[in-house]
């Protein structure tokens, strides 16, 4: 694993940033599932090898451990609307979708994640996005994370 490049506020080219990816070689880690269900950010994303995937993987279950980070993959995902990802809509248009803890517990500040300037969510819902995403297990990983979760 190695830090990825960061800094800056400037929107990167190219894709936008899936904060529900899977665990795979090639993903970032974006932060680490606590005791009392929130997920603890790192400040960078840090990049996942293939070793650390394995070893997350031997242990079982990592998306419901960890939070990962890779390129949003638009239409090539199932839960791609055709204009936006299904999750972070269905997550703040559904009322029973989170366990009540949807707000941000730090006076109303925003995580510090680490992909803001490109997160999907975030330019899709703003900062309620970021109000629920800590609370956001992608138990399954990849085209099925949210609904398998919590179907
Ligand atoms: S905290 Fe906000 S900007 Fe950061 S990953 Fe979550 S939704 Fe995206």
């Amino acid at each position: 694993m190695s830090p990825m490049a960061g800094g800056g506020e400037e929107r990167r080219a190219g894709p936008r940033s899936c904060p529900s990816g899977v665990c795979r070689e090639g993903s970032a880690l974006l932060g680490v599932m606590t005791g009392g269900g929130r997920l603890a950010y790192l400040p960078e994303p840090v990049f996942v090898d293939r070793a650390f995937a394995d070893r997350l993987d031997a242990a079982g279950r990592p998306e419901m451990r960890y939070r990962f980070t890779e390129p949003c993959a638009e239409a090539a995902c199932a839960q791609w609307t055709g204009t936006a990802c299904g999750v972070i809509d269905h997550i703040l248009d559904d009322p029973d979708a989170t366990d009540g803890t949807d707000v941000a517990q730090d006076g109303g500040a925003l995580p510090v994640c680490g992909i803001r300037r490109d997160c999907r969510w975030f330019a899709q819902r703003g900062a309620a996005a970021c109000g629920v995403c800590p609370t956001v297990v992608a138990d399954t990983g990849g085209s099925a994370t949210y609904r398998s979760t919590h179907g």
